[in-house]
């Protein structure tokens, strides 16, 4: 069979096309939207997606202040940033740069992120409001696989989807979504017993692990659809995703690429939270 490529560029330009008419207003009535990004690392590929989120802003006219706290950052001068950002007026947006120095983890400065702000979703006030089904900031990853499978008019009601991973960043919240469409959910993880047995009974098959090649054909029924989150780099310096493409393709109906399939709606849905949190704070 023929595997559709399940590309993500169509809807990402779709969704900046009204972002930038939405930034554009709000800067003719009183400034553009201000996204503030919060680094506390030295890791080459965090500065690169760093780039290009500054990269994507610029190109949407939403104003970018990158600030480097570096890579020995302590978590009480992390957590005074955020606080700090959250009160400052000007800015409309708080996004915090992964991976966290040494020793400190995202639970011990997420909560510093004002709910307000936090467009990728990450304080326990999000995730808490998500879990609950209340409005809040969604984590724009898991966001996207759900509105990439959307754009492609793939249902989900009533489907079994397998999640392999269980961050707080992309599979818990991911569930979630996945349930408020009223999906059949199974979260796979490092400790699940059978992946492929779990994987290859589900319709759709979502791919979050950061392991290079792990869904392979064997982990797939005939028809499945196949998401790929994974963003990895491979040895050659290319990145690449969690799906063993060559043997996927042919077996699935559809397979989203990497890059080029969840990553650039990521971004658009993530410059669109940027948006949302500027009009919702001028309206107050
Ligand atoms: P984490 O490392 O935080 O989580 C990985 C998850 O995968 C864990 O739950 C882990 O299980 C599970 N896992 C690891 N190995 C296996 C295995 N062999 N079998 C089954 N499950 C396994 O990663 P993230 O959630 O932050 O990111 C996942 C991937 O998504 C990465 O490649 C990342 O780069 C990519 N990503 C892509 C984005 C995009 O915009 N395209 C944005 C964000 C992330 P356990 O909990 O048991 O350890």
């Amino acid at each position: 069979m023929d595997t559709v490529s399940l590309s993500g560029k169509e809807l990402a330009a779709a969704i900046n096309a009204d972002t930038k008419a939405r930034a554009a207003a709000l800067t003719e009535d009183a400034a553009a939207p201000r996204l503030a990004l919060i680094v506390a690392n030295d890791d080459p590929a965090s500065a690169w997606y760093v780039n290009s989120l500054r990269k994507a802003a610029e190109r949407l006219g939403i104003a970018c202040d990158t600030v480097d706290l570096g890579a020995d950052a302590t978590v009480a001068a992390i957590r005074a940033e955020l606080s700090a950002r959250g009160e400052d007026r000007g800015t409309d947006a708080i996004m915090l740069q992964t991976p966290l120095p040494a020793g400190v983890t995202l639970d011990d400065v997420s909560s510093a992120i004002v709910a307000t702000k936090d467009v990728d979703g990450v304080s326990p006030l999000s995730l808490g409001l998500l879990a609950a089904g209340l409005d809040g900031f969604v984590p724009a990853t898991s966001e996207a696989v759900v509105e990439l499978l959307d754009h492609h008019e793939i249902p989900l009601a009533g489907r079994h989807v397998a999640v392999v991973g269980r961050s707080n960043i992309v599979g818990k919240p991911l569930a979630q979504l996945l349930l408020a469409k009223d999906a059949t959910v199974t979260v796979c993880h490092s400790r699940t017993a059978d992946l492929a047995a779990v994987t290859a009974a589900a319709d759709v098959v979502v791919a979050a692990a950061g392991r290079i090649g792990l869904i392979s054909g064997k982990h797939i029924r005939e028809d499945a659809v196949v998401i790929d989150v994974g963003t990895n780099e491979a040895p050659d310096g290319k990145i690449v995703g969690d799906v063993e493409a060559d043997s996927v393709r042919g077996k699935a109906a559809g397979l989203s690429p990497v890059p080029g399939g969840v990553g650039p709606v990521t971004t658009a849905l993530l410059m669109r939270h940027v948006v949302t949190a500027a009009e919702t704070s001028r309206q107050n």
